[in-house]
């Protein structure tokens, strides 16, 4: 299949493009590097020993895009453009809203035009807000508390209204959790530009000497050890999610929800141990507030991914830090 990421260039969408060219479909990449860096491109062709088709551009820019997709012979989209700082986006909620929500309508728009109709998108559990009871399904109800988790809702809401409008359209909302590790190659990983806000990012730092301790936000949660706890799906894992995702699709028009999780949560201190062991450096951290917003623990139920998508997890914490360190490792050299 001819497959059109975008967002390609940024942590998902490297391991998902280069688990997707590594499966035999032509991959074209469509991102703006807002948030990435042209370089992951060599090493996704190094490490798959293929080619890689990019284009540079906004999502919002719908010309272009309609080109793109036209010239590139494109028959399905994996939609990861969009900003994803989750405080970041209650300080610019337009900015996010005009990336996210108008990004989206825009590549929708110039899919119509040269008539795809196959798309997989990249939604998040923090659609679903407080939780009601846990693990989230996906019937758990969807309220989430700032802008970033409300452009990923309507979205998804956008996307259903098309659906319905045009029996034709086979769409997924891909619902991740905590996305984190690295390739096993230890040559791509997750490099954010800037400051980093989430927790294997800023350990990361940590070891590589840019940050001088880890801050854990509240240690005085209901919780065994009192840290926040969450559902950490390994990147690669979701990777496989996504082209599990475009082959279901084939045949399943409508618009499907899916969420791609483990069904496990594990801790900040879990996480802290689990990488100090991988990489037999103790990090330094200390106990600060709880950071505003954060949910004291939440997981996924994955299984009707696994029912449907054939699909779940398949690598344990223990593969997320060794990968992570490898990658954390190299990155240093370079
Ligand atoms: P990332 O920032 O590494 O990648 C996103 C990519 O999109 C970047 O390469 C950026 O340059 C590009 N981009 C942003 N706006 C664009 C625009 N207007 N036009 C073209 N390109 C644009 O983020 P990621 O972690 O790889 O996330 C990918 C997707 O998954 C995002 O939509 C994000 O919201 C979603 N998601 C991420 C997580 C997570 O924790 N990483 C969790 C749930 C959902
Ligand atoms: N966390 C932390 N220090 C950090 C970053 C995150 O203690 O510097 C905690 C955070 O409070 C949460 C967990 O790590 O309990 C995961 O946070 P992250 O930002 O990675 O993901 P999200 O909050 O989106 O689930």
């Amino acid at each position: 299949m001819n497959i059109l990421l975008t967002g390609g260039m940024g942590y998902i969408g490297s391991h998902t493009a280069l688990l997707l060219a590594n499966a035999g479909h032509q991959v074209h990449i469509y991102d703006n590097l807002c948030n990435s860096n042209i370089g992951t491109l060599d090493r996704v062709q190094k490490i798959c020993s293929k080619s890689i088709g990019f284009s540079e551009g906004d999502v919002r820019d719908t010309e272009k895009l309609t080109k793109v997709l036209r010239d590139a012979k494109i028959e399905a989209v994996i939609h990861l453009a969009g900003l994803k700082a989750v405080g970041e986006s209650s300080q610019k909620p337009i900015e996010y809203y005009a990336n996210n929500v108008q990004g989206s309508i825009s590549l929708i728009q110039a899919m119509q035009m040269v008539g795809i109709k196959t798309l997989v998108f990249s939604s998040s559990a923090t659609v679903y807000g407080d939780p009601v009871y846990l693990p989230y399904d996906e019937d758990h109800p969807t309220s989430p508390t700032n802008p970033y988790g409300r452009n990923k809702l309507q979205v998804e809401e956008i996307l259903r209204d098309l659906s319905v409008s045009d029996k034709e359209w086979q769409i997924a909302c891909l619902r991740y959790f905590n996305p984190v590790g690295a390739h096993e190659s230890g040559l791509i990983g997750e490099d954010p530009n800037g400051i980093p806000n989430n927790l294997m990012p800023v350990i990361g730092q940590v070891v590589n000497g840019k940050l001088p301790l880890l801050n854990i936000f509240g240690d005085d949660y209901d919780t065994p050890d009192g840290t926040g706890k969450r559902d950490y799906i390994h990147v690669m894992d979701l990777a496989e999610g996504h082209l599990a995702a475009l082959i279901w699709l084939q045949g399943n028009p409508g618009c499907h929800t899916f969420n791609l999780g483990s069904g496990d949560s594990y801790s900040v201190l879990d996480l802290l141990h689990h990488f100090e062991k991988a990489s037999g450096q103790k990090i330094p951290y200390q106990i600060v507030e709880r950071r505003p917003g954060d949910l004291p623990e939440y997981y996924a139920k994955a299984d009707k991914a696994e029912k449907f998508l054939g699909w779940k997890t398949k690598r344990k914490l223990s593969d997320i830090c060794n990968s992570s360190w490898l990658w954390i490792k190299n990155s240093r050299k370079s």
